[in-house]
């Protein structure tokens, strides 16, 4: 009978934990943890030094097919911004080739619609098919530089994490801006004195938005003369920008009126009924106008009616009900859902008016007594969630 080794083949130590690697040999735990780690960092060094796949830059129709797996409705939002997402790559793409005579415009966006309909989905959605950086910024926390607040800048600091570090890949990054609402100014007439809330935020965001070489704030603190700073071309970044514009539908109904049209856009019925934003309207509204006309790209996104938040619970690739049905495969069970409870869900949603950010809580309450007694006991069961559950569940929370 062959005798067990007594030491590690490899270190030579007299270990109790082997593993066998021949008959009169064997290697000890150590060093095989040790080898492992090793051939890990191989593997990652030889992958980061492969070269990267060429990025190709699909067709307009191909993003608006990505944009479908994720983004419910929004028909009209979803292949304007695939369009003008496609020529602003396009342009770029151009332009490393040498073709310095494209002298088209940056197309950044504006997308306009109630709170919850997709807005920032759409714009992640897009940035991940793509594969380029995205970062978000809120646009009520910004502040001009020296004020109490977030500089405009931070948010450029957050894209170039998003790169992981990389500031050329950063420069080719999308940057979403939300509630471009809510800095409007508070009067049509420029203020006289500075007004730090609106219009001062609108100065700082047109300037990097417009294209400039902007410093670098260090990450979570303002910028110290000291720091090493490290500067970024903000040209070829583009900036999708997104608010709810309460109160603007107000102001279209009073121009369209002033001028004599017809109901909201004066075209014959049964064509698009959506109102058509102009730039007066924006104007009227508060943005200032130089910020109006770097956002060329108007869209409007339309609330979410019933029929809408019953799709989004269960159409998308990463759909609520999946994710929750996910969870009782975890443990053995499956789940299923008539078709009257995701009325009811919808229904619950909506009256909350916050689209269908609204959603996920109700599922969260709905779901956790059972997903708590699931583990363990739940294997080869099947949880049906009936409207009556629903009605009940709600009923008590309220
Ligand atoms: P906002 O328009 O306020 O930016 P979001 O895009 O952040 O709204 O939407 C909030 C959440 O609601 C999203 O993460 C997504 O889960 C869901 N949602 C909103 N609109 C849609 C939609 N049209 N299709 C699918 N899911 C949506």
């Amino acid at each position: 009978m062959a005798r067990r080794a007594q030491y590690c083949f490899l270190c030579g130590r007299a270990e109790t934990m082997f593993v066998s690697i021949g008959p009169d040999a064997a290697v000890c735990v150590r060093c095989i943890r040790a080898l492992n780690a090793a051939a890990d960092s191989v593997i990652a060094r030889q992958r980061s030094r492969a070269e990267p796949e060429p990025w190709v830059l699909p067709r307009p129709a191909e993003i608006k097919a990505f944009l479908d797996q994720y983004v419910i409705g929004q028909e009209h939002a979803k292949r304007r911004v695939a369009l003008s997402v496609y020529q602003h790559y396009r342009r770029l793409q151009l332009l490393d080739q040498g073709q310095t005579d494209v002298e088209l415009e940056k197309s950044n966006i504006l997308m306009i619609g109630p709170t919850g309909t997709g807005k920032t989905l759409i714009a992640r959605t897009l940035a991940k098919f793509l594969k380029v950086p995205f970062a978000i910024a809120d646009a009520t926390t910004l502040t001009e530089a020296g004020y109490v607040g977030e500089d405009v800048e931070n948010v450029l600091t957050r894209l170039v994490v998003a790169a992981d570090g990389d500031i050329k890949a950063a420069e080719r990054g999308i940057v979403y801006i939300d509630e471009i609402d809510k800095i409007a100014r508070k009067s049509e007439s420029p203020s006289i004195t500075r007004d730090v809330s609106g219009e001062g935020v609108q100065q700082a965001l047109l300037k990097i938005i417009e294209g400039t070489m902007a410093t670098l704030p260090p990450l979570g603190g303002r910028k110290h003369p000291q720091a090493n700073q490290e500067q970024i071309d903000t040209t070829h970044i583009l900036f999708i920008c997104g608010g709810a514009f309460e109160g603007l539908e107000k102001i279209i109904q009073d121009r369209i009126s002033k001028k004599g049209g017809i109901g909201f856009t004066g075209r014959p019925p049964g064509q698009d009924q959506r109102m058509e934003v102009l730039t007066e309207d924006l104007l009227k509204y508060g943005l200032i106008p130089e910020l109006i006309g770097r956002l060329p790209i108007i869209v409007t996104l339309d609330p979410l009616d019933e029929d809408a938040l019953v799709d989004i619970l269960v159409k998308p690739r990463n759909s609520l009900i999946k994710q929750f049905s996910r969870y009782f495969e975890m443990e053995g069970a499956r789940l299923t859902v008539s078709e009257e409870a995701l009325r009811r869900i919808a229904r619950e949603a909506l009256a909350k008016k916050i689209g269908a950010r609204g959603l996920r809580a109700i599922l969260e309450r709905l779901f956790e007594d059972v997903l708590f007694e699931l583990p363990g006991q739940g294997a080869g069961s099947v949880y049906h969630l009936g409207e009556d559950l629903v009605v009940r569940r709600i009923e008590r929370a309220a």
